[in-house]
């Protein structure tokens, strides 16, 4: 973890991309060769998941992607700024575990333009939740930096405690859809004493990569009593069947 000293020097220090070191003219900037290998996610996506479609023709009746038809997910909708890949890749894992939590301003400006309306329609944001356990390991919930920065720039209250995770999950990414789902069953639940009722709650996180986590946190926040939950990501695997 960052000293305070270090902490003051990266906000008196000139903008550096998010990238890498190069210096650019302000906080959440890519410089112009990293800006090039970046990912953003534009239409066509799925209007729930917004997974990326390879055409438009490709989504369903309803705008969504196959898999959304088919077992429709706990959230409403989710967005997110770029495709997950080697490029975005190295942002995330230096904001992740590399503690260059000052990147975390940058990252939360990058949501502010795919999360527009979710951001405008969101009654509170939550993050999602790091098992105490992986908390004391890495110092700090980077999902939690996220969700505090977008709601200093948007104004909108924050509740960075409202989920909790009962128990360590294996990591996701090598077992099957049902295998993910069974691992998660039962360990995400909302913090005791906290309600939404009748809320509108955006969750947010860095990277979604099949959407069974988001999926967790948004039953938990329904089990609360929010009406809805969005959820906005800074990063999203563009093909969750290959994750
Ligand atoms: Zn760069
Ligand atoms: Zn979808």
């Amino acid at each position: 973890m960052k000293t305070f000293l270090t902490q003051l020097l990266d906000t008196l220090l000139p903008p550096s991309c998010l990238a890498c070191d190069a210096q650019v003219a302000a906080d959440g900037q890519f410089c112009a060769a990293c800006f090039r290998r970046m990912n953003f996610i534009s239409a066509p996506f799925c209007e729930s998941c917004g997974v990326p479609l390879p055409f438009a023709g490709a989504a369903g009746e309803g705008g969504c992607c196959q898999r959304c038809e088919i077992s429709p997910p706990a959230f409403t909708q989710a967005r997110a700024a770029l495709r997950y890949d080697a490029a975005s890749r190295g942002v995330i894992t230096a904001f992740k575990y590399a503690d260059r939590t000052e990147a975390a301003r940058g990252i939360a400006q990058l949501m502010l333009r795919p999360g527009r309306e979710l951001l405008a329609r969101a009654d509170l944001l939550v993050p999602v939740p790091l098992h105490p356990a992986r908390l004391r390991w890495r110092c700090y919930n980077q999902a939690a930096l996220l969700t505090s920065r977008l709601s200093r720039l948007t104004g909108r209250p924050c509740a960075l405690d409202a989920l909790r995770r009962e128990k360590a999950t294996a990591p996701l990414e090598r077992l099957s859809r049902a295998g993910r789902e069974a691992e998660l069953a039962g360990a995400i639940v909302p913090r005791q004493g906290f309600t939404a009722t009748n809320q509108t709650v955006l969750l947010i996180d860095d990277v979604m990569t099949t959407g069974t986590t988001a999926n967790a946190c948004a039953l938990a926040l329904r089990a609360a009593g929010a009406a809805r939950v969005d959820v906005l990501t800074a990063a999203r695997v563009a093909d969750p069947s290959l994750a």
